[in-house]
């Protein structure tokens, strides 16, 4: 069953994908080479409370930390570690959430370490992108599948590949909700859009092929052939209007000149 929200609703999900966009520059301004995963959860988690919030995956399904930091071919759900330091080089996805007033944020952002590859820039531009040709299709009478397929057909089209196995999903007094949101599928296919819909777009796209691993931790995701991934999500109401992202990177990259 489909939640779909009321205006209100919509603000106070609103507020959160807000704040968890100002956690995500807040944690980005600390995003060097030398820096552990887990500082960075930690600035996250004080970011989030100072700001009367509590982390939205602290303890959800049993998860130990208020971020997912998947750093190069880790996909999502990484366990922030003090024994994982980021290299030049290296790019970390960071994912975030947040429960305020009832309702839940979540936003991903995949940032680069210092200097990265050219090749792997171009993976980062093309899954951010990716998610802009989504948000693209958000309007009444569309279907996920044309969210899904236009964010399928950037990807490959540019040469990298969609994770199948996880996917984005309907957004509310739960963090997970009907309807799935996948980032492959066919055009005009999978549940109407209409308004009051909330969902979260995240594509992760694989720089070589499509196959992920579920590591024994428990939670990490990692691509199969160990090529970087990149994860990039929004939370988008659907409105008469069209699509109103809840979401931003505007402070990420105010921070990051364009960088990332
Ligand atoms: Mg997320
Ligand atoms: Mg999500």
């Amino acid at each position: 069953m489909i939640n779909y929200k009321t205006e209100e609703e919509i603000e106070l999900l609103r507020e959160n994908n807000m704040l968890v966009s100002r956690t995500l520059a807040e944690v980005g301004k600390h995003v060097r080479p030398g820096v552990s995963t887990l500082e960075l959860d930690r600035i996250a988690e004080a970011f989030i409370r100072d700001h009367g919030a509590v982390p939205g995956f602290l303890g959800y399904n049993g998860f130990p930390n208020s971020l997912c930091i998947s750093v190069n071919e880790q996909v999502v759900h990484g366990i922030p570690s003090d024994k994982l330091i980021l290299k030049e080089g290296d790019i970390i996805s960071v994912d975030c959430g947040t429960i305020m007033k009832g309702f839940y944020g979540d936003s991903a952002y995949t940032f680069a370490v210092g200097e990265i590859a050219p090749d792997v820039q171009r993976l980062l531009n093309v899954t951010k992108e990716a998610l802009y040709k989504g948000v693209a299709q958000v309007r009444v009478g569309n279907r996920i599948g044309d969210i899904a397929h236009a964010v399928q057909e950037h990807a490959e089209m540019n040469g990298f590949s969609v994770v199948r196995e996880l996917v984005g999903h309907g957004l509310g007094r739960n963090m997970h909700e009907s309807p799935e949101v996948p980032n492959y599928g066919a055009k005009g296919r999978g549940p109407l859009l209409k308004e009051g819909l909330v969902i979260c777009i995240e594509p992760m796209i694989n720089m070589g092929d499509r196959y992920v691993v579920f590591e024994r931790d428990g939670w990490t995701v990692r691509t199969r052939d160990r090529k970087p991934s990149a994860h990039f999500e929004f939370a988008v109401a659907v409105t008469n209007d069209g699509a109103d992202v809840l979401t931003t990177f505007e402070f990420i990259e105010g921070i990051q000149g364009g960088n990332a």
